[in-house]
Order: structure tokens, then sequence, then C-alpha cells
């Protein structure tokens, strides 16, 4: 029989309530396709560090790095410096495991209403592939004097032509198997090196792939365009700043933060991919058994297929959909249904 060895990040907050309720869809989609899943669970994450000082032991990495992939949660506490779970594990794993492609999917969902009012399915159904290993994001700078009235900061932002042109290659590959249209969020007429070599770059990838459409549009002009025109998006590609924001308002336009699910990708799969929903570990609700755990069930749905089970993927996809369609609504959503009766409610549609 196939089996995946998978390490499930519980993480903190809600993500004790939406990993395993995700494990259980999966290993219901795995029954029902003849394959299996060998789960082995972590409860790292900014709990851990309040105990043991690390978001994940020192040889964290080493133990993740036997698994065929990673289900993960989210990370981060309020009595925690919010600075840490980015720099101490999310993009610490993202980085050391080369998972360069964010993927994040916005897609509306049967019987769900987007809050832009005239759109629909047809409308709101594109991908952002955020730059995930460099960028706005590699924390190279430093404060100077900041308590003097000399202080200053500075952050720098890191391009490589290698960085931006394996990216690049992945969303023009994927725009191929979609609708063929791609569009470079950039904001080169402001950060005129950085961004112009972003722009150079993904140009010179584009000219390999003459049978997608390549455009390239500003940031300010694409945050109005996801409200008011997000049919005209099909692939997104942008840095790693900018993909981080672009990805909540994506969620947003979806109906919640919730429902957004997303992988951390290694293409070349030299090292495991790490599959997480977009929000955080949301402390307000923790607890409380009113997470909404579709973004959780969606990002295993994507982790199946980075394994191959496209099938098993679809049919999580559909069971959700057919949730969706139904009367069950986490609070995110405007219902009072449990985390627990929704993710039931997927496993019993499969
Ligand atoms: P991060 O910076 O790690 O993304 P954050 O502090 O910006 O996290 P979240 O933890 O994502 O934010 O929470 C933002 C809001 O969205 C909170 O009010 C939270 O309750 C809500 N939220 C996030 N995830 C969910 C979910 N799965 N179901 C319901 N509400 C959610």
């Amino acid at each position: 029989m196939r089996t995946y060895k998978i390490a499930a990040i519980f993480g903190d907050g809600i993500g004790h309530e939406i990993v395993p309720a995700g494990m259980e869809v999966l290993n219901g989609v795995a029954a029902k396709h003849n394959f299996q899943i060998e789960w082995e669970s972590y409860h790292w994450g900014a709990g851990y560090y309040e105990q043991h000082g690390v978001f994940l032991p020192e040889d964290g990495l080493e133990i993740l790095r036997r698994f065929d992939a990673i289900y993960f949660g989210a990370v981060g506490l309020p009595s925690v410096d919010d600075t840490l779970p980015f720099k101490l594990f999310t993009n610490f794993v993202r980085t050391h495991f080369e998972q360069y492609v964010n993927y994040r999917p916005v897609k509306l969902f049967d019987g769900l209403q987007s809050p832009l009012r005239n759109k629909n399915q047809t409308d709101i159904d594109f991908v952002i592939i955020r730059e995930n290993n460099e960028g706005e994001f590699v924390q190279t700078g430093r404060q100077l004097y900041p308590g003097f009235t000399e202080g200053l900061a500075i952050d720098t932002s890191i391009f490589t032509r290698k960085g931006i042109e394996r990216v690049a290659h992945y969303a023009f590959k994927l725009a191929q198997k979609r609708r063929k249209n791609l569009v470079n969020v950039t904001k080169s007429n402001t950060l005129i090196n950085t961004l112009a070599f972003w722009d150079k770059i993904i140009g010179e990838v584009a000219a390999h792939y003459p049978d997608v459409k390549y455009t390239k549009m500003y940031v300010d002009a694409v945050s109005a365009n996801f409200v008011l025109h997000p049919e005209y998006f099909d692939v997104v590609l942008t840095t790693n700043m900018i993909g981080d924001i672009l990805s909540d308002l994506g969620g947003a336009i979806m109906g919640s933060l919730g429902l957004g699910g997303s992988g951390n990708i290694n293409p070349e799969k030299t090292f495991p991919s790490m599959f997480e929903p977009i929000h955080g570990s949301a402390p307000d609700i923790a607890g409380q058994n009113r997470a909404n755990p579709i973004g959780q069930l969606w990002s295993g749905a994507l982790m199946l297929e980075h394994l191959g089970e496209e099938n098993a993927a679809n049919d999580i996809m559909k069971a959700i959909n057919m949730v969706t369609s139904g009367p069950l609504r986490t609070a995110d959503l405007g219902g009072n249904s449990s985390t627990r009766a929704v993710a039931q409610a997927v496993l019993e549609a499969l």
C-alpha cells in the first residue's frame, strides 16, 4: 500500500483544534483511495518556546527532513514577542527547506457569498504565487541608536537572479496548466533597484512561455482590481511581502481568512514541503471549538496533490464544497457551527 510519512505540527492556538480535524479528514480520504498516512505529531511553536526557549528542538530540521511532507497549523501566542514566530519557525523552515514557492489559491466555495456582492465563482478563481525565501523579509537590516535623536533603522531586501528565475518558471508553468494568464505584481516605479531587477528577470522568463499572456501591474492597482475585477486574475506572481499582504485580501474576498489554504513548496522535492492555512493561530477564539477548519482542510488537499494523490485531493475539495453548499457555518461565516461539526460533515461527505 502507498504510505506517506507526514509530520503534523500543531503549533499554537487554534492549531490544536484544526490540525487534528484535518488529520481525521486526511485519514478518511486515504482509506477511500487505498493509501495510508503515517503521522508523527509535534507540539512545537510559541508554547514550546515558552517552556524550552526555542520554537523547535535543535535537531528539529533533521527530524522533519525524514518526512514526505509537513502538515502545519499556525504559530504565535499573545504572550510571546510577535516578531519571533516568523523568524524562529515559519521562515526558518521555509528557507532551510528551500520552499521558495508559496502557493496560495483564492477560490469561492459553493454556497458561499463573497463580500464582493456581484462576483461569483467564475470571477473569483486565481492563485497567488509568492516568492517565499528572499525579498523584503530577509531581515538583514538593523537599528542604530534607536533611543536617540540620531536614531535610524534600515531594512534591506535581497533579490537574486536565481531566486527570481526559479519562482518565475514555477508560476509560468502553473499558468500553462490553468488559463494561461500571468500577472507580475510589482512596484518598480518606486523600488527602482530591486523590483526593476525583479521585473527584468520575470520579463526574460516570460519570453520562454509565449503561450502565456504576461502583464505587469503595480501593487496599488492590483489591490483595487482584486476588489473591483477579480476576474482579471489567473496566476498572480509576486514578492514575499506583497504576496503576504495580497493573500489576506484574497482570503477576505473568499469570505473569511479561515477558508484559505496554502503550500510552502520545494518543487524539486529535495526537502519536504509544508502545508498550512493562510491565517494565524487566532488566540482570540482558541480552545472554543469555533475556528473554521476549512483552510486547514484545503491545505491537506494541496499536500495530497503535491504527493501525487490528485484524485484524493479533488475528493477533499468536492466534500468541502458539498458542506459549504449546506447550512453549516462557523462563526467567521456568520453561523454557530463548531470546528468539529464542519470537519465531521466533510468526512461524511467523503
Ligand atoms: P498571523 O500574523 O500569524 O497571520 P494574525 O495575528 O494576523 O496572525 P490571525 O491569527 O490570522 O491573525 O487572526 C486574525 C483574525 O481572524 C482573528 O480575529 C481570528 O479570530 C480570525 N481567524 C483566523 N483564523 C480563523 C479561523 N480559522 N476561523 C475563524 N476565524 C479565524
